[in-house]
């Protein structure tokens, strides 16, 4: 028995890894919470009945497994409605293993089970400390589970034998899994949070030049296929060096920072604006031809030009920009970057504060 109940244990570890890694890396991008929501509640579910397929018989009717600890999970980990869902497709469950009187006796189980966990999780709850709480519903469920087993078997020799075995390894199981998904989910978390902060500027909160570099590869494939308009801006501080020799280097972070402000305020919600590098920017106008890009350059480079940089102490400053703009299908796809560079350089050398295109 010791045996089997371990095999429950590692099924219950192996899936619910499994679980976790197509969730988070295949499920969580795709789907809305609410349908992530019946998924999670219907794998609590699934995983439940497998648990119940390699459950224990103990006596000619009755099985010993662990199917409180993904009900418990999903109340920690995701909330009540998933956990609701496991409950029923357990409960559901059972009956494919036989009507008889431990079958209905495991209805009642579970909805004693449910409900002491659903309270226990309302008024028990330690925030900080998921394992205390998940330490109290295994107390509880081993309490429920010895109340039913002593009444559907009734033979001290068995229980005296069966009861122990089955906290300690009711325990040792549902601390585990807690820890485990606890830990998974801290892991995953990070590596999330590490992954955007790769993606981004820290002073901007705009992409970097890596992320424009992804995002501008896969607009420009995607141009091709489908004959797509495609512009592209590049935009310099004009004399930006001055701004940090005159009024300190943090003065020109404010700047750089309210420029990206003007710049999203100033684009499409599905335009990409980036911080190529120190006070160089670009925006990405998707399904836009080259006239309508020149007037978006011009309106961007008007309003920095009229706005008021504030840079601490009640000081403002002007600045202007100069922009290079250039597109497809007025030019190839791979020469669009050269030429909005080469269209920036020729904004700089003829005066400044002006757009350039290359038509
Ligand atoms: P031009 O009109 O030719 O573009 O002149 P410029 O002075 O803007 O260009 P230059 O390339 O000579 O100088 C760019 C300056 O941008 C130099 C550097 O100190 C500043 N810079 C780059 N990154 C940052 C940053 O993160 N913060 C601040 N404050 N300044 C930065
Ligand atoms: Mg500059
Ligand atoms: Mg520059």
């Amino acid at each position: 028995m010791i045996v089997e109940l371990f095999i429950n244990l590692c099924v219950l570890v192996a899936l619910i890894f499994s679980y976790l890694q197509f969730r988070w890396n295949t499920l969580e991008e795709k789907l809305p919470n609410r349908t992530l929501i019946w998924i999670d509640g219907i794998a609590g579910g699934v995983l439940g009945n497998i648990l119940l397929y390699f459950s224990i018989t103990v006596s000619e009717q009755t099985l010993v497994d662990l199917r409180q600890i993904p009900i418990m999970a999903l109340l920690l980990f995701t909330g009540i409605r998933p956990a609701a869902i496991a409950a029923l497709i357990i409960t559901g469950g059972r009956f494919l293993y036989g009507f008889n009187l431990s079958s209905f006796t495991s209805v009642t189980f579970m909805v004693a089970l449910f409900l002491g966990f659903w309270l226990i999780h309302r008024y028990c709850q330690h925030k900080q400390k998921i394992l205390h709480e998940a330490l109290i519903m295994l107390l509880y469920a081993n309490i429920v589970f010895t109340i039913t087993i002593t009444y559907l078997i009734r033979d001290l020799e068995i229980l005296m034998f069966l009861v122990p075995v089955y906290w300690g390894i009711s325990f040792v199981a549902g601390l585990s899994v807690i820890y485990l998904i606890h830990y998974l989910r801290t892991s995953h978390l990070l590596f999330k949070k590490y992954q955007e902060q790769s993606m981004i500027d820290y002073l901007t909160g705009l992409n970097n030049v890596r992320q424009f570099s992804s995002i501008w590869n896969r607009l420009i494939e995607r141009a091709e296929a489908n004959q797509e308009k495609l512009s592209l801006l590049f935009i310099d501080i004009d004399h930006f060096k001055k701004v940090n020799d005159t009024y300190g280097h943090q003065a020109g972070d404010l700047v750089l920072q309210q420029i990206s402000e003007l710049l999203m305020k100033n684009t499409r919600n599905i335009d990409i604006v980036s911080r190529n590098g120190g006070e160089e920017f670009s925006v990405i106008l998707k399904d836009c031809p080259q006239t309508e890009a020149i007037e978006i350059a011009e309106r961007i480079r008007s309003a920095i030009e009229r706005y008021n940089f504030f840079i601490g102490s009640w000081e403002t400053i002007q600045l202007t920009v100069s922009v290079g703009v250039s597109s497809y299908p007025d030019q190839d796809l791979g020469q669009l970057i050269e030429s909005a560079d080469q269209s920036l350089y020729k904004a700089k050398e003829n005066g400044r504060n002006q757009v350039v295109s290359s038509l």
